[in-house]
């Protein structure tokens, strides 16, 4: 391969490819790479640091059941957890099929319209919920009215989020708020049902006064209660979302976590995230794809209603199947029977003498307890159980589906628990313990926690799929039937620009699902989770020896919430030095949809900068911009190597004109895979750069999600990392939580750890080396047939490059589009399609892959430039050809008629090595015109199946 590259050793490749002023200045002290075996050992020992007790903690977050059919066959299935998000629908309808279902799911447990396949968290899903208000009136109105029993985490994400805007976040008792008072400047209010009380309140004439007032109603619910109360829908809310979680979804310390949202009707086309929607293929079968991508960042920039890009799709999937298993009846009689603990708890604590603060209530109880709430805690941690902590003399109570009479006991002992007045009243050496009530007793005379006007009478789930699959040999081969439909990394190379989908390593994905990892609640006291503190530790000093930085933020939870981070970051020390005036962020065309999307989400005014004809940023336009803008830069947001896949040898120079101009340098860390082991961003001159560790530090894609996307950040930025209301991570001058969980999606964090820790300093390194030169080598070898777009000047890429597919268009109609359609008929994936070049394909191999499959997709690439010169030479006609027609399903290449100028064999099998193994689309090309024009986003009909 170094031959074909035309240089003698990787050291010689990236000492070329890279340009001198970058080199690593210093060299990474990882130690060395630790064996697999090794690796687990320590992490075994990391793990049994962290202590399992029960939690009733709620907030948001509940034990879960994961059905084992659904955690080996999805949450532990590289068929599901390596797929790419699903912009290729003809390879990936099994996931779209089962996102669509999670969506269908949502629509019917909040009773409202549409809604969409995933946020990243409760929290973060707040603040787009108030954000879509906002933008209903054309952000004319700024008041945002929050009722005070709404969890804290939430209150605090939508705070943080609301400062960028300018938006006025009011919180206060919903019952004293006057919306008549705010008529002109209500956008909208947030309601928590049940609220964080555990209380069922009916907002119904609240609801009213609101949309009188012409404000919208969002409201924060939760899916399990949704099966037995009233949902926000039927009752006039406009916006409903939640965590999904305990849809048999790990606690994991916080995540990750699909976040749910929905929506009327009306409001579909201001929703943030990704929407699953229905279409038809070439022939007219109904068919999945992704709906309406121009409300999103990567078309609309800083105009989008939302910088979301990599969501939670895995977590979706499994949230979706567990109501595919269990159906409407299963799901209803968990519910049932978790409210009917709660009941028979709440008439135990008060037979004890407590008393029940909220008298409704689904799961959760606020209790005020009879003695100093400590007695009650320092009881509970002793019998292996947390309780919500709320103040000295209340406690908060959280059921959830795991709980059994035995464990229904242990709570009441605990509750029994007298204080020291009590101990000595009764003149016994031990803690006094009132007599327990009998479990038995209090289940015979139960009473519902749910008010008259808010049970449910409305059906769910109605839908054939979650009516079908409920035995686990049913289960198991629903799964694997959607699996077939999907290309994953378990099929062959994905060679996506930008989104590094290399190898997600067995030993790094063993310890997500171990219990000590999975079974931790995100809001337990911290001495309980001490192995988690280990591990953040050894990953945050990895991180920062990787990237130079001084501190890490592990919080944000995608890269696009780490830009948003950073951004907000910037803008606070700003103002610590008295420069708030400044509000320019310089970004470059060539910049990723989501830079500027975070900037004007941080009340940032986004100034383009252009790119030369070879791709580099245009120095003299940055320096003109930067200088123009001297008062008031606040920041650079610069890709390296640029998304054009190029080291610009400009970018110390391009950190030095911000930085003389008084600006902050943001690194987007996208690519951070063409630079670990050999530059750092910290030496190049950034001042914050996110690391997407579902890219470059091994976290699996999970088909759309789950991704974490951590900051590092120089000293002086560092004490403005984000904070916590619950389980603080920075001091006082930190801003205000990004994520609903103080370390994000902590339960995946183990696996950039694990990646790391098996690299060490020479394996980082030549990881990198490997992906340049599988880069280069496939550059080298594609070169002759097609047009490569940018190289540097000495013709090297970095670690992936874009084919300039325009070139074809006059000679013989081919686009990008049909080259990647095609791609699936020769078992691939197609590279990333124009972005960030319109009509071209951006390939990068990573250094996962060996020659031979390097090899196998450029065979491939090449005989598709020979289907292309027939139709050049007049071979084939411009319409209708092999491939226009790409890709071929069995269905259309097995049809009785057969008229097309190309013969079966050459669609299906034109090179002989797919004869021995070969991947099947299973539609034809999708319309996505049609799918936009006709919006259907659940499930369709059942006769649809069958047409
Ligand atoms: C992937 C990517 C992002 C966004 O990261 P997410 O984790 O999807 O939010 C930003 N910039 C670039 C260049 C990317 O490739």
């Amino acid at each position: 391969m170094l031959k074909l590259v035309g240089l003698s050793s990787l050291d010689a490749l990236s000492a070329k490819a890279l340009p001198e002023s970058i080199h690593i200045q210093h060299k990474t002290r990882l130690g060395p790479g630790m064996p697999e075996k090794e690796v687990l050992e320590r992490l075994r020992y990391i793990a049994s640091q962290n202590k399992i007790l029960k939690s009733y903690i709620g907030m948001g977050y509940a034990s879960a059941i994961t059905p084992p059919v659904i955690l080996r066959n999805i949450m532990e299935n590289p068929a599901w957890y390596t797929q790419y998000t699903p912009y290729q629908p003809e390879i990936a309808q099994g996931r779209l099929e089962s996102l669509i279902n999670y969506q269908t799911m949502i629509q019917d447990f909040t009773g409202l319209d549409i809604a969409n396949a995933s946020l990243l968290d409760e929290g973060t899903a707040a603040g787009e919920a108030m954000l879509m208000c906002y933008s209903a009136f054309n952000r004319k109105r700024n008041i945002f009215f929050v009722d005070e029993r709404t969890f804290p985490q939430t209150i605090a994400v939508l705070k943080t989020r609301a400062e960028g805007f300018g938006i006025e976040v009011i919180v206060g008792d919903y019952e004293k708020f006057n919306a008549a008072e705010y008529k002109d400047s209500l956008m909208g209010v947030l309601l928590q049902y049940p609220n964080s009380e555990g209380s069922l309140v009916d907002y119904a004439s609240f609801t009213k006064s609101v949309h009188e007032n012409g404000g919208l109603v969002t409201v924060a619910t939760d899916l399990l209660a949704c099966a037995l109360v009233k949902p926000p829908g039927e009752w006039g809310a406009d916006i409903a979302f939640g965590n999904s979680q305990r849809f048999g979804v790990p606690l994991g310390y916080g995540g990750p976590h699909a976040a749910f949202f929905a929506v009327k009707d009306e409001h579909k086309r201001r929703m943030p995230g990704r929407l699953i929607g229905v279409s038809k293929d070439a022939n007219g079968k109904t068919a999945y794809r992704l709906a309406l991508q121009t409300r999103e960042q990567h078309i609309r920039r800083e105009k989008a209603t939302s910088n979301i890009c990599t969501a939670q799709a895995l977590l979706a999937n499994m949230a979706a199947m567990y109501a595919v298993y269990h159906g409407p009846q299963g799901i209803k009689d968990i519910a049932q029977r978790v409210h009917n603990l709660t009941s028979a708890l709440a008439a135990g604590v008060e037979q004890l003498g407590h008393k029940v603060v909220n008298k409704d209530f689904f799961d959760t109880l606020t209790i005020k307890v009879n003695v100093d709430a400590a007695i009650i805690h320092a009881a509970s941690v002793e019998a292996g159980i947390n309780l919500r902590r709320i103040d000295n003399s209340t406690v908060g109570v959280t059921l959830d589906e795991t709980v059994s009479k035995d464990d229904l006991e242990a709570l009441l002992k605990v509750f029994a628990r007298g204080n020291f007045a009590d101990q000595y009243k009764f003149g016994t050496t031990q803690p006094y313990t009132a007599p327990v009530p009998s479990i038995d007793a209090l289940a015979s005379s139960l009473s519902s926690g749910i008010p008259a006007a808010l049970i449910r009478s409305s059906a769910f789930l109605t839908h054939k799929v979650f009516n079908s699959y409920h035995s686990e040999t049913e289960m198991l081969r629903y799964i694997f039937a959607l699996q077939h439909k999907d290309l994953s990394l378990a099929d062959a190379m994905i060679p996506l620009g930008s989104c590094t989908m290399k190898l997600n390593a067995t030993t790094e994905m063993i310890p997500v699902t171990w219990p000590e990892f999975g079974a931790i609640h995100p809001f337990v006291p911290i001495e309980q989770a001490k192995g988690y503190e280990i591990m953040h530790k050894e990953l945050e000093y990895a991180l920062q020896e990787a990237t130079g930085f001084d501190s890490i933020s592990l919080q944000p939870n995608s890269g696009a919430q780490g830009e948003y981070t950073g951004l907000r970051t910037i803008v606070s020390y700003l103002n610590s030095i008295g420069q708030s005036q400044r509000n320019i962020c310089l970004i470059p065309v060539s910049a990723h949809g989501t830079n500027p999307a975070s900037a004007a989400m941080c009340g940032l005014q986004v100034v383009v900068v252009k790119c030369e004809e070879n791709g580099n940023l245009d120095l003299v336009d940055l320096r003109k911009k930067a200088e123009q803008y001297k008062d008031k830069l606040a920041a650079a947001m610069i890709t390296y190597p640029s998304t054009y896949g190029v080291f610009e040898d400009t970018i110390v120079e391009a950190c030095k004109i911000i930085h003389e101009n008084g600006g902050q340098v943001y690194m987007d860390g996208a690519n951070l895979n063409a630079q670990m082991g050999l530059c750092k961003p910290a030496e190049i001159g950034a001042d914050v750069c996110h690391l997407n560790l579902h890219k470059t530090f091994c976290i699996p894609h999970g088909g759309g999600g789950p991704g974490m996307g951590p900051i590092g950040v120089k000293t002086h930025l560092a004490k403005f990392l984000p904070n916590h209301p619950v389980v603080p991570t920075s001091g006082p001058d930190g801003i205000g939580p990004v994520s609903a969980a103080p370390w994000g999606s902590a339960s995946i964090l183990p696996i950039s750890w694990a990646y790391l820790k098996m690299m060490g300093d020479d394996g980082l390194r030549k990881a990198t080396q490997v992906a340049l030169l599988n880069a280069n080598y496939m550059l080298k070898r594609l070169a002759g047939e097609y047009k490569i777009l940018f190289t540097d000047a000495n013709g090297f890429c970095a670690h992936e490059f874009i084919l300039d597919t325009r070139v074809f268009g006059a000679s013989s109609k081919v686009e990008a589009i049909d080259i990647a359609k095609r791609l699936h008929d020769y078992g691939f994936h197609s590279p990333t399609m124009s972005f960030p070049v319109p009509n071209t394909l951006m390939i990068e191999p990573t250094e996962s892959e060996s020659k031979a499959e390097l090899d196998r997709f450029c065979d491939a690439m090449l005989k598709i430039r020979e289907e292309i010169r027939a139709i050049e030479e007049g071979k084939q006609p411009k319409e209708g050809n092999v491939l226009k027609m790409a890709p071929h399903p069995i269905d259309v290449l097995t049809s009785d008629k057969w008229d097309r100028p190309y013969s079966r064999q050459d669609a299906a099998y034109p090179m002989a090595v797919l004869r021995k193994r070969k991947f099947w689309p299973t539609v034809s090309r999708v319309d996505d015109t049609y799918g936009d024009r006709n919006l259907i986003c659940s499930c369709p009909p059942i006769e649809d199946y069958e047409n």
